[in-house]
C-alpha cells in the first residue's frame, strides 16, 4: 500500500530550500517527491495524509542522548526513550555509554542494538566509551566496538583528563572511522560546583562551575585535533568563550565540529533561582551573554548541531536539595519547539534549523540519514509550526519528567513521525488524515 503525503511544505536542509511538495511512500521508501498538485493517482490502495499547513522534514537525528539502559531502567529504557524520541520528531538517536555496565565492550553495544530492535521504534546509534569503565586510563577496543555497531566513542559525563590518552583516542577513532565526542570539563576547576559560577551563584549561595572549566578543555581538544589532523566533536557547548575558541579553530582549518543543546539557548543561570533542580545540568546554564553567544554561534555555523543531551532522572535523584540533586534534564520532546523559536526570532532560517537537527548530526555520525530524496528510506516528520500548547508533565512520553519547561508555553509540534514508511507516532492525527 502506498501513502501520499499531500500539500505539505517540504524542508530540504541539504539544498536549503522550503517548497510545496507531495511525497509518495511505497514499501518503506520515498518513491516520489513532486511539486504539489501534480500527483493524480487514486485508488483503494492509497492512503492519504493531508499535510496542508504543515512542514515535512527529514526525521530528526539526536546525536547526544542518555537512554539509561542497561542498568538504570527505572529512569528510562531504550523503548521509553524511543517513544519520547518519535514523539519529538526524531528517527535516530546516538546514545552515550554511561550506563551500568558502561558500554565499553561489544557485548554491551550488541545488547543496546538488540533492545533497540525489540523496541522497533527509532534507529539507535550506540556511542561506546573511549576508556574502560570511563576511567580515563585504558582505551577500549575501538575496532571490536565498531564491528559490533558503535558509530562513535565518548566518555561523556566525564572528560578524558590525560591529554596523551586523548591524543591516542583521537587518532584511533579516525583510524576506525568512529566519531570522537568530547565532554569538555576540567574536573579540578569544577569540583563541588553545582551551577554556573557568577553573580547568581554568589547571590543564592551555591558553589559555582566557572566557564573556564569548559573552555580550557575545548582549547585542548582543538589543539589535539590540530596536532593530529584528526576530527573531534565538542559536546554541549555552553559558553561564549567556547564559541570563540571553536570559531578560531575552524578559521584555522582544524577539523572540529560542535553541538549545543536547546536549554543553552533558551535559559540562563537565573532559572536556578528558587533552587529548581530541573535547572541543574552539566555544563550548567550560563549567563545571558553566553546565551546570546550560543545563538550567534548557531547562526554563523560555528555550532553545527543541536542535540538534546536528554538525561532522564527520577524523583529519587531530583526531589532533594539543589546541592545533592543529580545533573541533567530530558529534552527529546521539547527540542523541536525550542529550536523553532530561534526561527521565529530570526536567528536561523527554517532549513538551517532543521539541518542542525538532522543532516549535520547524521554527517558527523557517519550515518546515511537526515535528508529526503527519491529512493531513500521514508524516515520523516510532519510538523505543525503553528501548534500552540503548554508543555505538560502528563504528555511526556519519557519515563522521567525532569524538564524545566513543564508549564511553559510552546509553539510548533511534531504531529507525525514516519520511519521506513510506517507511522510510529501521530498526534491528533484525525485532524490531518482521511
Ligand atoms: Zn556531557
Amino acid at each position: 500500500m502506498a501513502t501520499w503525503i499531500k500539500d505539505g511544505e517540504l524542508v530540504d536542509p541539504v539544498k536549503g530550500v522550503v517548497e510545496m511538495r507531495d511525497i509518495v511512500v511505497e514499501r518503506g521508501k520515498i518513491t516520489k517527491i513532486i511539486p504539489a498538485g501534480k500527483f493524480k493517482e487514486k485508488g483503494p490502495r492509497l492512503s492519504v495524509i493531508n499535510a496542508s499547513g504543515k512542514i515535512i522534514v527529514p526525521g530528526l537525528i539526536d546525536m547526544h542522548v542518555h537512554l539509561r539502559e542497561p542498568g538504570h531502567e527505572y529512569k528510562e529504557t531504550i523503548a521509553t526513550g524511543g517513544k519520547a524520541g518519535v514523539a519529538g520528531g526524531f528517527v535516530g538517536v546516538a546514545c552515550m555509554p554511561n550506563t551500568d555496565p558502561v558500554n565499553d565492550s561489544s557485548t554491551v553495544t550488541e545488547f543496546i542494538l538488540n533492545q533497540a530492535r525489540k523496541a522497533n521504534l527509532l534507529k539507535v546509534y550506540p556511542i561506546a566509551a573511549i576508556t574502560k569503565g570511563q576511567h580515563g586510563e585504558t582505551l577500549t577496543e575501538f575496532g571490536d566496538l565498531r564491528e559490533a555497531g558503535a558509530v562513535g566513542v565518548s566518555d561523556d559525563g566525564f572528560p578524558v583528563s590525560n591529554s596523551e590518552v586523548m591524543r591516542r583516542a583521537i587518532e584511533y577513532a579516525r583510524y576506525h572511522n568512529l566519531v570522537i565526542i568530547t565532554h569538555c570539563e576540567d574536573m579540578h576547576l569544577s569540583e563541588g560546583g553545582v551551577m554556573h559560577e557568577g553573580f547568581v551563584s554568589t547571590q543564592i549561595g551555591l558553589q559555582g562551575i566557572p566557564a573556564a572549566s569548559e573552555e580550557i578543555m575545548v582549547q585542548r581538544e582543538i589543539s589535539l585535533a590540530k596536532l593530529t589532523g584528526c576530527p573531534v566533536h565538542i559536546a554541549h557547548v555552553s559558553t561564549a568563550g567556547s564559541v570563540e575558541l571553536i570559531r578560531h579553530g575552524k578559521e584555522e582549518g582544524v577539523p572540529v565540529t560542535a553541538e549545543t543543546a536547546p536549554h543553552y539557548f533558551s535559559l540562563d543561570h537565573n532559572a536556578v533561582r528558587g533552587y529548581n533542580t530541573n535547572a541543574k545540568m552539566n555544563p550548567p546554564l550560563r549567563t545571558i551573554e553566553d546565551v546570546a553567544a550560543i545563538k550567534r554561534g548557531l547562526a554563523e555555523d560555528v555550532i553545527d548541531v543541536i542535540a538534546t543531551d536528554h538525561a532522564p532522572q527520577s524523583p529519587l535523584e531530583k526531589d532533594m536539595e539543589f546541592d545533592k540533586a543529580a545533573f541533567g534534564i530530558i529534552g527529546l520532546e521539547t527540542a523541536l519547539p525550542l529550536t523553532l523559536s530561534l526561527v521565529r526570532e530570526g536567528v536561523l532560517s527554517l532549513s538551517e534549523a532543521i539541518r542542525k537537527l538532522s543532516y549535520n548530526p547524521a554527517v558527523i555520525l557517519g550515518v546515511k540519514a537526515g535528508f529526503l530524496d527519491e529512493g531513500v528510506s521514508a524516515d520523516l516528520a510532519i510538523i505543525d509550526p503553528e501548534y500552540e500548547y503548554i508543555s505538560k508533565e502528563e504528555d511526556i512520553q519519557s519515563k522521567s519528567k525532569n524538564s524545566p519547561f513543564i508549564g511553559e508555553p510552546m509553539k510548533g509540534r511534531n504531529v507525525f513521525t514516519i520511519i521506513r514508511g510506517r507511522i510510529v507516532w501521530k498526534r491528533d492525527a484525525d485532524r490531518f488524515s482521511r
